[in-house]
């Protein structure tokens, strides 16, 4: 049976690479009907934070990857340590210098067969000796790590290819120990678009920044399952099902993978399009709070549902309707609003719609086109500056259903506040 683990040290947040990690192996747990182990390495106690562990934790399950063992904590399984540490000293193994226990690797070329990477030929000459406790009495990471692989029962070892470098050095420990160790799957390293291991200095690194930069759960695990891995068609969108159906660790590339968020955000955006609209209204709502009329909501859902990439967008969107304040960028109001005709088109417009009894968009449509005809202009010699005058932007949804949300006496006093802004004298 396949069992497999995520092993996160509380010292920091659940960032991209670690929740791609953990993502691998509870994608290869449910595709094989295996197991997914929690596992808390939290034998640092100067860094181990519980806020971390929090954090890691609230993530993993905004994402959808429930575990079915644990969480254990290693600092709650000493005495199976140092057990284990014994067995080697007794055989004479390892060394004991004051409280610490060190292992003596034997000098030898050893092969690590890796289902990434292949074969992986290494000198265990050069590591000479591997400390097992510390001196404060506390496991190091390679000897924990194995004892608890091998307690565990796990059969595979999906992590980061940062940990190639530790691989030998553990199987020695399972060769010492008399046990077969598991087999090992190293995964390529994320990095930034300049190739660059992925840092804070591109920006958002922690799984709950994405959270909140509203992104969908649906469209991260998405996302973060292509870093590495793809399903051998040219397919990009998939729900988690299928990927589950199709994952399969033939398939991860030994090559390290991009992160660009560009693909992240159209990746949101089909996830977001994709949801039925009352699962999109209750989504966005809990997103940008529910003080809104529920009526006029799910109008304003239903038109920018398909036209936001993220749940940021929507609330920047929904913020155009519903603030006081238009903010206005000089370019526009340079290239829209101060021209030749502008001001008393608008004023034509103002004083039109202001007569509307029903402020619906097919009202809206029916008086708009009507004077744009009396007027004798093309259809977007009006509807780009009234676009810009009403809601500050050069683009938006349709112009009638715009207006038809923001209601009559916004539209009028957005107008209004726009003749004031084009009458006003150069330089104030
Ligand atoms: N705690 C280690 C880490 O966060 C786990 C490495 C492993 O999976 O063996 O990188």
């Amino acid at each position: 049976m396949v069992r497999v683990r995520f092993a996160p040290s509380p010292t920091g947040n659940l960032h991209i690479g670690s929740a791609r990690t953990a993502l691998f192996n509870w994608l290869y747990a449910r595709a094989q009907s295996g197991r997914f182990i929690l596992r808390v390495e939290d034998t640092d106690k100067n860094r181990s934070k519980d806020v971390y562990l929090k954090e890691i934790l609230s993530s993993l399950k905004w994402l959808g990857l429930s575990w079915d063992e644990g969480p254990f904590f290693q600092s709650k399984r000493l005495d199976i340590y140092l057990s284990y540490a014994d067995r080697l000293l007794k055989q004479g193994l390892a060394y004991k210098d004051g409280e610490a226990v060190i292992f003596k690797v034997k000098p030898e070329k050893v092969k690590i067969y890796d289902l990434v990477h292949g074969e992986i030929e290494v000198d265990n000459s050069i590591i000479g000796e591997i400390v097992l406790i510390k001196s404060d009495g506390m496991p190091a990471y390679n000897f924990a790590c194995v004892v608890d692989d091998i307690e565990m029962r796990m059969s595979h070892v999906i992590r980061g290819d940062d940990h190639i470098s530790n691989t030998n050095k553990q199987i020695a420990l399972y060769n010492a120990l008399g046990v077969k160790a598991p087999k090992f799957a190293h995964i390529p390293l994320i990095l930034a678009s300049d190739k660059s291991r992925l840092s804070k200095r591109f920006g958002a690194v922690a799984i709950s920044e994405y959270r909140e930069k509203g992104y969908l759960p649906e469209a991260m695990l998405n996302y973060l399952a292509l870093l590495g891995w793809a399903p051998g068609d040219n397919r990009e969108f998939m729900g988690v099902n299928e990927i589950i159906k199709r994952f399969s660790l033939k398939r991860v590339n030994k090559h390290g993978a991009e992160f660009n968020e560009d693909k992240l955000r159209w990746l949101n955006g089909e996830h977001i399009r994709k949801l039925d609209i009352t699962a999109f209204i209750a989504i966005a709502s809990s997103f940008v709070g529910d003080s809104h009329d529920p009526e006029w909501f799910r109008k304003f859902c239903k038109l920018y549902h398909g036209r936001v990439k993220t749940l940021v967008d929507f609330g920047d969107e929904l913020n155009i309707f519903t603030s006081e304040e238009v903010h206005y960028r000089k370019e526009d109001v340079q290239e829209f609003l101060k021209r030749e005709g502008v001001l008393s088109m608008l004023n034509s417009v103002k004083k039109s719609l202001e007569k509307i009894s029903e402020f619906t968009a097919e009202n809206i449509e029916t008086d708009i086109r009507a004077l744009i005809k009396k007027l004798g202009l093309k259809g977007g010699d009006l509807i780009h500056p009234l676009r810009v005058a009403v809601t500050g932007k050069s683009v938006s949804a349709g112009i009638f259903e715009v207006l038809e949300l923001l209601g009559k006496e916004k539209t009028v006093k957005r107008i209004e506040k726009v003749e004031w802004i084009i009458t006003e004298p150069p330089g104030t």
